[in-house]
């Protein structure tokens, strides 16, 4: 690998940011910052029907979300720019005339239907679809004169008849294509906007990217535009080509999973650091697989060696797996600030930071803390049979005995609990679960010493008072 890769994400903002493209964002971050380069953000913006302001304005979003900060391009200053390809028209006007000049593009006229009819014949023939060359043949004057005439046409790249056109994928290994298999492809539009191939290759070697790395689904397109910056005597980058990922039966993903954008992760309350830690592993392998990591060791530990070939699939239970993780890892205000929004009204401001240390290691999502806002600021919490089972077990006389054991020690957990063993002399589940049960509801969940707290001596009375009624 060349000493400082520049890598980049160039999505088209069409639409939000999913877990196919997210993960292509985040090991192009990562592959920047392991070998210590740069990851820039271009939006390729050329289809003015279909790119729209807001995806543009949430995609900038869910990449900083993810804390996928990128070193050069959209909304910065700095060489190299316009980072929006929907600004870089006069740039490719001079690679368009350098190409036409040196011959190696020519205007076609041919009409959608005639296109398409030619697609239908070589398929019923059994061949891949590719330009017939039916404009290629044209005479320059009279090419000129029906340009002159106003009639529409497209620019389609010369390819050349014979040849192979190799690489090295730096993650699939060597590539070979045949240069007569691929036909004269479109590289500008009839209304004169780029089309794909030409803007996303020319962007690529004059923004100095070294390293294209992207889905499976563009491999075919590399030996096209590999061709192109040939011809245009520019720089050629790596490529390596990202296996696709896979629903969990191996199959294509399914409308439904491939369609959750990440915002909707998000929207659930998915914390970054699971995503990231999930998609890291998305087709990465690292050693130590279970262990969490935060960006800086997703990186430094990031090898496009260890990018599998085989398609890397979708496992719901695994992104659970690194939401508990990332959970875990959350330090006390990052917890605050995660549960906070799910549960504002429901706690008493001053309590809220209480709340959340208690809490948290209970729960996965924000949701669950709205629950367990309800059971101890709400008003009595629900009882489910098995927690009246241990309410009728445990009798009348202990929770009197817990009151009693309250009103004479406070809401001192340790000396009332002492207190509660001395005077029963229950122990273990016997003394704790009824109590539990009595302050919350539940037969689990946090640090009772902790709901004690929070609750405070009166209320915790109320409900020691009804659980004596109860049994
Ligand atoms: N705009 C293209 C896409 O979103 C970029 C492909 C590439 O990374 O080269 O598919």
């Amino acid at each position: 690998m060349s000493a400082s890769p520049v890598t980049r994400f160039a999505p088209s903002p069409t639409g939000f940011l999913h877990l196919g493209n997210s993960r292509t964002a985040l090991f192009n971050a990562l592959m920047a910052r392991a070998g210590n380069g740069e990851f820039m953000l271009r939006i390729e913006d050329t289809d003015q029907e279909r790119s729209q302001a807001r995806f543009l304005e949430a995609l900038v979003e869910d990449l900083r979300w993810l804390g996928l900060h990128w070193q050069r391009g959209h909304g910065m200053s700095g060489e190299g720019g316009p980072w929006r390809q929907a600004e870089r028209g006069e740039i490719y006007a001079e690679y368009f005339q350098r190409l036409e000049q040196a011959g190696k593009s020519y205007p076609c006229f041919c009409s959608r239907e005639s296109l398409e009819k030619a697609r239908r014949a070589q398929r019923a023939a059994g061949k891949p679809p590719r330009y017939p060359g039916t404009c290629a043949r044209i005479e320059p004057e009279e090419a000129r004169r029906r340009l002159e005439a106003g009639e529409p046409a497209t620019w389609r790249f010369r390819v050349p008849d014979e040849g192979v056109i190799e690489f090295e994928d730096f993650v699939r290994g060597p590539q070979r294509f045949r240069s007569d298999e691929i036909g004269d492809f479109v590289i500008r539009r009839t209304d004169g906007t780029p089309a794909f191939f030409f803007s996303n290759a020319v962007d690529d070697a004059l923004m100095g990217v070294t390293h294209v790395l992207r889905g499976e689904d563009h491999l075919t397109n590399t030996p096209r535009q590999k061709l192109l910056l040939e011809a245009l005597d520019l720089a050629v980058p790596e490529y390596g080509h990202l296996p696709l990922i896979a629903d969990s039966d191996g199959g294509p993903l399914s409308k439904r999973v491939g369609s959750l954008s990440l915002r909707d992760f998000r929207a659930e309350g998915y914390l970054p650091g699971a995503l990231l830690n999930y998609m890291a592993r998305l087709g990465h392998h690292y050693d130590n697989e279970e262990r969490y990591r935060e960006l800086d060791e997703l990186a430094a530990e990031f090898d496009v060696a260890r990018i599998g070939r085989s398609p890397a699939r979708f496992d719901p239970d695994q992104l659970l797996y690194w939401q508990r993780q990332a959970v875990a890892a959350l330090d006390e205000t990052g917890a605050r600030r995660w549960l906070t929004p799910a549960v504002s009204g429901m706690v008493p401001p001053g309590k809220l930071p209480a709340f959340t240390a208690l809490i948290r290691h209970n729960v996965i999502f924000p949701e669950e803390a709205r629950e367990w806002a309800q059971r101890l600021f709400g008003r009595e919490p629900k009882l489910d049979e098995a927690a009246r089972k241990v309410i009728e077990e445990a009798g009348r006389d202990f929770y009197e005995s817990a009151l009693d054991a309250l009103e004479a020690t406070g809401a001192d957990y340790a000396a009332w609990t002492d207190r509660i063993r001395q005077d029963t002399g229950t122990r273990g589940r016997g003394l704790f679960m009824p109590l539990r049960v009595a302050l919350t509801g539940r037969r689990d969940g946090p640090q009772l010493d902790g709901v004690l707290d929070l609750l405070g001596t009166a209320e915790s009375c109320r409900r020691l008072e009804r659980c004596a009624k109860l049994a």
